[in-house]
């Protein structure tokens, strides 16, 4: 928009600048076509953009083909884009960015973030928004320049700090340019950058524990002038031993270590658990036919390598609120590493009976005993990886204690994320939890319309639960 439009659409609203909310329009349309011009958004795309003000991007998204979810704060600019853009692909939502609930774009394939950010939303929004696992592909942001260079920083500089790291650990940040203040009305009373912001592959780092890696990270940077050793004294007592280990210089302050190093640190505290090969290899399973008898017992690989019946348990955790609890199978995991997966899963072993399974691989995977109910019965078949799968469904209400060598990390979502993540990007998910979550949520649905054809199933249920 140019500048004479900017102020004639804020005469008319009428509306006056707010800066608590940011309110710095952009009036410079070459460089607002420029920024969407970097996102390389595509009609497939689903972009999200935070504060569309009076539309300067937003104009330019729309003309990339793409669908276009802006969030705005102010009613009266978000009913302006609703009177002055006629465009069934957008869709305009009068809401606080920091309260909407992003993991509702699970339900989107390819989600980009594209926003001229208000400045004082922009470092809890993107902790929020980056947090793993995360629906966002790609984050195209103009923020202030101070900002941009503290989530683009390197080692030893004045702006790298946790947030730096927190940031970089899960993503690529590039800065792409400067902006000057005088490109918006009003002028803001510093300049502004634009940044790039990328997931990183999940095997380009080393595998660690994230939290511990997070709270060494704040620690050391909690005083920055003080050395490192002093301010991590207790998760290191024996600093001058662990920093030459390292190779890390004993008096250094938190801002010398690269991300690699914190990782290292975190590892040498905390060496994260493997697997143990050995187990897996001489692991035996009963091998059985269509009908689930048993008819012997074969190594791991033998029942794989040669598609032979066998029997496995996938359990779904829920927690009060009915969210589900998904895994990220480990990265060192023989099938299906680093897919999402039910909350525990796995074999049926020699000595054991499908029950005894599914509570040995919740101890063993999630450190919890709770009762499980059984839910369904899977035939084994190509898409069940020859499996026949029972499924358990069970509640907890304290802590899950994930075993690191078993999962990369967890989340509880609500059964309608995990129905919108399935359907736009099964890639994402092991097959054999596709396959129990759709027999799961078809078995509820059946079971919530009996409820609603015959209540009195309802009200006997409920009496004899009383009677009990
Ligand atoms: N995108 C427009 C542009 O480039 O001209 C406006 C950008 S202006 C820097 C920031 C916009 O974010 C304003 O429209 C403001 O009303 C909106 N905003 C401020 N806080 C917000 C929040 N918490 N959630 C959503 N929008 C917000």
């Amino acid at each position: 928009m140019k500048l004479s439009d900017i102020r004639s659409a804020l005469r008319d609203l009428p509306l006056s600048p707010a800066k608590r909310l940011g309110q710095n329009f952009l009036h410079d349309q070459n460089l607002a076509r420029w920024i969407v011009d970097q996102a390389q958004i595509t009609s497939d795309d689903y972009v999200v953009e935070i504060g569309p003000g009076l539309g300067a991007l937003t104009r330019f998204i729309l003309q990339k083909g793409a669908r276009v979810l802006a969030i705005e704060k102010d009613a009266r600019l978000a009913n302006f884009l609703r009177m002055h853009i006629d465009d069934e692909r957008l869709e305009i939502l009068h809401a606080d960015a920091l309260k909407f609930d992003w993991r509702s774009l699970f339900a989107h394939r390819q989600v980009t973030l594209l926003a001229n950010l208000p400045y004082n939303i922009s470092s809890p929004l993107l902790l929020r928004l980056l947090e793993q696992p995360s629906p966002i592909s790609l984050c195209l942001l103009m923020l202030q320049k101070e900002m941009a260079m503290r989530f683009s920083a390197s080692p030893s500089s004045h702006d790298y700090g946790a947030l730096t790291l927190l940031v970089q650990l899960h993503h690529r940040v590039k800065y792409l340019r400067t902006v000057p203040a005088t490109v918006f009305f009003p002028q803001p009373d510093v300049d502004s950058a634009v940044v790039r912001i990328s997931p990183r592959d999940s095997l380009e780092l080393p595998a660690r524990d994230d939290e511990l890696l997070a709270s060494l990270v704040r620690g050391g940077f909690s005083q920055r002038r003080k050395q490192l050793r002093k301010l991590i004294r207790t998760h290191v007592p024996d600093w001058n031993k662990v920093a030459s280990h390292l190779h890390i210089n004993p008096n250094a302050r938190a801002e010398e270590l690269s991300l690699l190093q914190w990782i290292d640190l975190a590892n040498f505290i905390a060496p994260l658990p493997r697997p143990d090969a050995r187990l897996t290899k001489t692991e035996r399973f009963p091998v059985v036919d269509k009908k689930d008898r048993i008819l012997g017992h074969a190594s791991r690989s033998e029942v794989h390598g040669n598609n032979l019946f066998h029997r496995a348990v996938h359990i779904l955790i829920f927690n009060e609120a009915g969210d589900v609890y998904l895994q990220q199978r480990s990265r060192w995991k023989d099938r299906h590493p680093l897919k999402w997966d039910s909350s525990a899963a796995g074999h049926v072993g020699a000595e054991e009976n499908y029950d005894e399974t599914a509570q040995r691989e919740l101890k063993e995977e999630l450190g919890v005993s709770v009762p499980l109910q059984k839910i369904s019965k899977l035939p084994a078949a190509q898409r069940t990886d020859h499996e026949f799968i029972w499924i358990y469904r069970g509640l907890v209400s304290g802590n899950l204690v994930p075993n690191k060598c078993e999962i990369e990390r967890g989340k509880f979502l609500s059964p309608a994320v995990v129905d919108g993540w399935t359907s736009a990007r099964p890639e994402d998910f092991a097959p054999g939890f596709l396959e129990c979550w759709k027999t799961y949520r078809r078995k509820m649905r059946s079971e919530c319309s009996s409820l609603i054809q015959h209540p009195q199933i309802f009200s006997e249920a409920n009496d004899a639960g009383s009677s009990a």
